[in-house]
């Protein structure tokens, strides 16, 4: 990976992190909201459910945000572009695609046949 590839991916990450962490304070704002606002006992069920789905956005978005660091970090090491698994090189297409990817797609197609998929 030369340094103008790598200058784009770094951009690409930092951009994609803070678009993850704005979102992560949004659902954090909307679950304070929800916690306010749930007096009505109907209402109180709903909310459960809304609170439920944005838990499981909020980790979503949590997950996100590590894995985006792991990326700039493996980056930071010349290690972006080298697979996890095996050491294999992982082409710059699926990086354009996954930036914060860290396995070639041998190996992440072998563990989606191994899963049975
Ligand atoms: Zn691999």
């Amino acid at each position: 990976m030369n340094k103008e590839q790598k200058e784009h991916f770094e951009a690409v990450l930092k951009q994609l992190l803070v678009e993850h962490i704005n979102k992560r304070r949004g659902l954090e704002e909307s679950k304070e909201n929800l916690s306010q606002y749930a007096i009505e006992l109907e209402e109180r069920a709903a909310n459960e459910q809304m609170a439920f789905s944005l838990e499981t956005m909020d980790d979503q978005a949590g997950g996100m945000i590590s894995a985006i660091e792991n990326a700039l970090y493996r980056l930071r090491e010349g290690l972006h572009d080298t697979c996890e698994s095996c050491g294999s090189t992982i082409s710059l297409k699926r990086l354009e695609v996954i930036p914060w990817t860290t396995r070639c797609i041998d190996c992440v197609t072998e563990e989606e046949f191994r899963r049975g998929r």
